[in-house]
């Protein structure tokens, strides 16, 4: 589904990826671990086109979407992206949260639209919050309805960045429990988490980042209990 090549990040003279080579098979759950200042969010974010490269390639099905002739609506149709802080409409409801971009990027029918809120909604366990403002439900809540908008469009690429380190301990689980749903319905993942119990249930693959470096990457049982470079060794040990 995705490959990466050879991805450099500047900002300024600091060099914040330095050619990241990874690839995402379809169906694949790939994790993305390293302490903070890695630049696991920085990796997401250029992935997801939100921030120009300085250097390297980005393919999506084939498609080179960092070339910038090509078209940014393949990218945008076939990606979802949901990160650490909710960032909900606040003025509108759950379910216009969840419609807006298909109806007002994608051009999709209201009731088409519509349709696939409820049912996503459902899917999120939120089917009787539809008419809900953001700021009358739990963060645990609003991360799944962000969750909801994110697969709007049938993403073939859902990525999440930390998505549950902004919240109280007793709402990691029903979000972690609805990525994990997602992972074993098979869709296509690649997040950053410092969540090592949940990476090492869903995870696939595993992805060691240092200093802007892909250091190792391997099965979460190799990476999270055996790993072979002293970074990775020296990072879980201080984590554990
Ligand atoms: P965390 O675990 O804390 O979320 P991270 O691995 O996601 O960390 P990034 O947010 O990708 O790390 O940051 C990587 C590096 O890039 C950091 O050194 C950070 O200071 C720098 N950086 C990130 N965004 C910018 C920006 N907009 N301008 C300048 N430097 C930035
Ligand atoms: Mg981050």
């Amino acid at each position: 589904v995705l490959q990466v090549r050879d991805l450099v990040k500047r900002y300024g003279t600091h060099t914040v990826l330095n050619g990241i080579d990874l690839d995402v098979a379809e169906h694949e759950v790939v994790v993305l671990i390293g302490s903070s200042g890695s630049g696991k969010s920085t990796l997401l974010r250029c992935v997801n086109l939100l921030e120009e490269l300085d250097d390297g390639q980005i393919v999506l099905d084939g498609v080179d979407i960092s070339d910038p002739r090509a078209n940014p609506d393949h990218a945008r149709r076939n990606m979802g992206i949901v990160f650490q802080a909710f960032n909900l409409f606040p003025h509108l409801n759950v379910l216009d949260n969840v419609t807006l971009a298909p109806k007002v990027v994608h051009k999709v029918p209201e009731a088409q639209a519509r349709d696939r809120a409820v049912e996503l909604l459902a899917k999120v366990g939120l089917a009787d919050k539809a008419q809900a403002y953001p700021d009358r439900l739990s963060g645990g809540q609003q991360q799944r309805v962000a969750i909801a908008r994110a697969l709007a469009y049938d993403p073939r690429l859902l990525l999440l960045d930390e998505i549950t380190s902004a919240l109280d301990p007793e709402l990691v689980g029903e979000v972690l429990a609805l990525v994990r749903e997602l992972a074993a319905g098979g869709t296509t993942l690649l997040m950053a988490t410092h969540e090592m119990g949940f990476a090492k249930q869903v995870a696939d693959r595993v992805c060691f980042l240092d200093g802007g470096a892909l250091i190792e990457s391997g099965p979460p049982s190799q990476i999270l209990e055996d790993p072979r470079h002293p970074r990775t060794q020296q990072f879980l040990s201080r984590i554990i």
